[in-house]
């Protein structure tokens, strides 16, 4: 999708801080992070979201991937959420199939309705 922002990271076209790319997945930094590691994996192709009819191999190249970056960004010991927002309730931002590794503090406990 040429108007996506995360298809233009995924094809150079914007930059970003990369930790990890291959030909399926690309991983990069949160440009605003919500705890000390906060690093997105995409698979390149456009999906919109984790329901979008992705093949399974591409949902399991994007989720071994989480290990891959847990590893990079140190936190194998410590722990980390993994987290894929998905549509309006879900809170997703960008209309692109995104995984989010957060960790580097220890995550707040609660989780529920916001507003
Ligand atoms: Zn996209």
């Amino acid at each position: 999708m040429s108007d996506c922002l995360f298809c233009k990271i995924a094809s150079h076209e914007i930059p970003a801080d990369i930790v990890y790319e291959d030909d399926d997945v690309i991983a990069f930094e949160d440009v605003n992070p919500q705890l000390p590691v906060h690093t997105l994996i995409i698979p390149k192709k456009h999906y919109a979201h984790i329901g979008d009819e992705v093949p399974e191999h591409i949902l399991g190249k994007v989720f071994a991937t989480v290990g891959t970056v847990a590893k990079l960004k140190g936190l194998e010991e410590s722990g980390y959420r993994v987290v894929a927002n998905t549509g309006d309730d879900g809170r997703q931002t960008v209309f692109h199939l995104h995984v989010q590794v957060l960790g580097g503090a220890r995550m707040p406990i609660r989780m529920g309705p916001a507003d």
